[in-house]
């Protein structure tokens, strides 16, 4: 079969590979539709220890598809099933997972290789991870179930209520499932961005205002983002979805006092960035990082994706063949596009 195989950095190819078989507590799954996902193109460009110790690897990790063959000790799933999975699963074990936080899991057991005609599915993952999907929901829209679970996990940190004034700043795919699940919670989400063809999705999830910041130094847009919020006083909420220090800094900036902000974009290691601490004393600011799922938000994306309450496929630019991998993580990189699926 095709698969993707990963051998360093810039170093990305479909390659002939043996099929696997599933061993006790395994599924195989029939790859349908995989996603692209802005850490692919990190990884792809600069490699990445936590993901990829060991090269070569297999690669990617969103993925939706059929069970083709089940493990021994796997009574969940059976053949033929429509199935998606998250990308990893918390041990359970570690004093992360016991106080609850296996977000922060010391033994996350990750996924790598659903850019391929079949993957198969770690055991832990498919005890709590892995969900049966209805024939409604189709596999492009269930694939970026991994983001969307971060997503959620990010909404439950964000605190927000009826009626708040939500600050989106950067309207990727993170950013628009963002916009999307705010609106859906109530508030007025306001969606900030250099791009008006992401902008123009950002209404599509629904965005009661968008604001181009092109041109714009980091002066104007601060006060051209307050100016779109209640008496001018800064957002109630703001949500950093791009993963630059100087966007953490702008999400911080245009809080009104007392606001919340969720810092949700990974920035590379090493990276800082500057509050004004008088601020955050007297406008008593709550900043908050937040960093992948736990079984709990995938649970609740699965059901969001079902209910057709998030639309995957609205974040889709394009789907292309298994064999337009690389094209689509350089399309990406260049800003032409967002997420690709890729059908092998
Ligand atoms: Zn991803
Ligand atoms: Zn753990």
């Amino acid at each position: 079969m095709r698969a993707a195989i990963f051998r360093g950095p810039g170093e990305l190819g479909i390659e002939e590979v043996p099929e696997q078989q599933p061993g006790p507590g395994e599924i195989a799954v029939e790859v349908r539709a995989a996603a692209t996902c802005g850490t692919d193109l990190k990884s792809y460009r600069r490699g990445h220890p936590k993901l990829f110790p060991v090269l070569p690897s297999r690669f990617g990790h969103e993925f939706a598809g059929v069970v083709t063959a089940v493990g021994d000790e796997v009574t969940a799933f059976a053949v033929g099933d429509r199935v998606v999975a998250a990308n990893t699963a918390p041990c359970g074990r570690c004093w992360a997972c016991t106080l609850g936080r296996q977000s922060l899991c010391e033994n996350l057991e990750f996924l790598n290789g659903a850019f391929a005609e079949q993957v198969v599915v770690p055991r832990t993952i498919v005890e709590c991870n892995t969900y049966v999907i209805p024939d409604t929901l189709p596999f492009a829209s269930a694939a970026p179930l991994e983001p969307l679970a971060t997503v959620v996990h990010g909404m439950a940190e964000t605190g927000i209520e009826l009626g708040d004034t939500v600050v989106v700043h950067g309207a990727g795919p993170i950013g628009l499932m963002f916009v999307r699940l705010a609106t859906l919670r109530g508030a007025n989400v306001i969606s900030v961005d250099l791009s008006a063809w992401r902008l123009g999705q950002a209404e599509r999830a629904g965005a009661v205002e968008t604001i181009d910041i092109t041109g714009l130094d980091r002066e104007q847009v601060v006060a051209r983002v307050k100016r779109s919020t209640p008496g001018g006083r800064g957002a109630d909420v703001g949500i950093e979805a791009v993963g630059l220090p100087a966007v953490w800094e702008q999400a911080v900036a245009t809080l009104r006092p007392g606001g919340t902000a969720v810092l949700f974009g990974g920035t590379p290691k090493g990276a800082t960035f500057a509050v004004d601490s008088s601020a955050m004393h007297y406008e008593e600011y709550t900043l908050k990082g937040v960093f992948h799922h736990t079984p709990r938000y995938v649970k609740q994306a699965v059901e969001l994706l079902i209910s057709g309450k998030v639309d995957g496929e609205l974040l889709i630019t394009e789907s292309r063949p298994l064999e337009a991998l690389v094209d689509s993580l350089e399309d990406m990189a260049a800003g032409r596009g967002s997420k690709y699926v890729l059908v092998p």
